[in-house]
């Protein structure tokens, strides 16, 4: 099964409080669903650390009994989709094992590159392994660790130099909770307070939904303690820069969530108002694909003056289209999903905008659904450029074969989705609209260019942007 949008990893959570934290963390997990469905677990300590898990969105996973029994004052959780490992529950998290130490617990959002070669060299000294996720490694690495310093703190300071690749985590050890964030910072993660103590999160929305307050991103290479009273930074030293990924911004986070200092809506609608100047057109109406294309085409609609109309309307209770199984089954799942509403685009000349192309398959119909519609001209404009590499920090895009953009033009890949026009927002519009440093952000599956060693891949050296182009 392919994706045509990039999918969702993981979302993770932990706080410490002095009040009980399952419900905390069921909620918490509940706004973090966006980040996977496939499975969802809490974690909490209670002299000694009960985890229960489940398959599937957290309200199937996790039974509102078992949550209500779950008693203690600190905790983790997590959602997942796989991005390694296959999905079941025995790769469901958080993870948790037991040492001499005490028990420890790991929810991990992100993707070990050298987990392979770990996991090898570890299986030739006799270590065995449950389960197939880079998690597990990151937790038995953990466990033995601490068996020789017997200091959590200096444990994960070892793990985050022996780990290559993207992780926030949050960790509990035995009765201390934390989270960690990697030396790149491929993927979010903040602190911020609830009503009664305080917590780390993927997204700052967590806090909005939980009364609190978001405090600050997590920076990169840096842990956080979470205590009742308090968050105590430990830096590490081993951050060497940053590769913010690109895509929280463009598709993955919720567009109510700041992500490193920059508020998702707002970069959302700067890449359309920036997609607009750039990729300009004569048309009647503005319509986003919901939900993922909304803000994107919001900012399209005010650049250029066109008028915005929610021409697509959603059914809620159809599951995202990538969780069918196979082709045929996506091609009823797009209908299923979306219903033209025909006053809007009957004999006019309609923009469509989305928020990125990965296969092309269903922005296919989709055009074709807006053609149906009695559409005059369908034009297509999207707020990534041309996806043409793999993802191996997180996101499900692993092989080149699966991208529109690979081996076609842009007028191919225009003529392939059947549209009138084509056109992407350019990779220095992009970063522009983020508002961070090109360099500060992973580009790796727009430019081919990866900010830390991959096999067989090239690295990211200082490049002018306009060579992107
Ligand atoms: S390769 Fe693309 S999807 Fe993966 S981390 Fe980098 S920007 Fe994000």
């Amino acid at each position: 099964m392919e994706p045509d949008h990039p999918r969702e990893e993981c979302g993770v959570f932990a706080i410490a409080s002095v009040a009980n934290v399952s419900i905390d963390i069921f909620y918490a997990l509940r706004v973090l669903q966006h980040r996977g469905q496939e499975s969802a677990g809490i974690a909490i300590y209670n002299n000694g650390i009960k985890a229960i898990k489940g398959m599937g969105l957290a309200h199937q996973a996790l039974k509102t009994d078992d949550v209500n029994n779950l008693k203690g004052q600190l905790g983790i959780g997590h959602v997942r989709y796989s991005t390694m490992g296959s999905s079941n529950l025995e790769n469901a998290q958080p993870i948790v094992v037991s040492t001499n130490y005490g028990d420890i617990a790991l929810a991990h959002n992100g993707e070990i590159v050298n987990a392979e070669k770990i996991m090898d060299e570890l299986k030739k000294k006799g270590w065995a392994f449950i389960t197939s996720s880079d998690s597990e490694i990151a937790v038995r690495l953990l466990a033995n660790d601490i068996a020789n310093t017997g200091d959590p703190v200096r444990s994960l300071k070892n793990l985050m130099s022996m780990l290559h690749g993207s992780y926030s985590m949050t960790i509990m050890i035995d009765n201390r909770v934390f989270a960690m964030r990697d030396p790149l910072g491929f993927r979010p993660l903040c602190v911020g307070r609830t009503k009664s103590g305080f917590a780390a999160a993927s997204e700052s929305v967590v806090f909005d939904t939980l009364g609190g307050e978001f405090i600050r991103d997590v920076e990169p290479g840096e842990i956080v303690e979470m205590l009742p009273g308090e968050i105590r930074s430990i830096k590490t030293g081993l951050s060497k820069g940053k590769a913010h990924c690109m895509f929280e911004w463009v598709y993955i986070a919720r567009a109510d969530s700041c992500i490193d200092g920059k508020l998702v809506y707002e970069v959302r609608t700067r890449i359309g108002q920036r997609l607009a100047k750039e990729q300009p057109v004569d048309a009647d109406v503005v319509v986003p694909i919901p939900d993922s294309g909304r803000s994107h085409a919001i900012g399209y609609s005010e650049e250029s003056g066109i008028r915005y109309s929610e021409g697509l309307m959603k059914n809620r209770y159809v599951e995202r289209t990538f969780i069918m199984p196979e082709q045929a089954d996506r091609v009823t799942n797009v209908m299923l999903k979306l219903n033209p509403l025909k006053s809007v685009i009957k004999d006019k000349r309609v923009v469509l905008v989305d928020d990125s192309i990965v296969r092309g398959n269903t922005i296919r119909q989709i055009v074709q659904i807006v053609r149906n519609a009695g559409a005059k001209e369908v034009h297509v404009r999207v707020g990534s450029p041309p996806i043409r590499a793999p993802c191996f920090f997180g996101i499900d895009m692993k092989t080149r074969e699966q991208f529109a953009a690979t081996g076609r033009t842009i007028e191919e890949i225009g003529k392939m989705i059947t549209a009138d026009s084509l056109g992407y927002i350019s990779v220095e519009g992009l970063v522009d609209a983020i508002g961070h440093p090109a360099n500060d952000l992973c580009l790796g599956c727009l430019t081919e260019e990866y900010p830390m060693s991959v096999p067989g891949e090239k690295v990211r050296y200082q490049k002018k942007l306009d060579s992107f182009v």
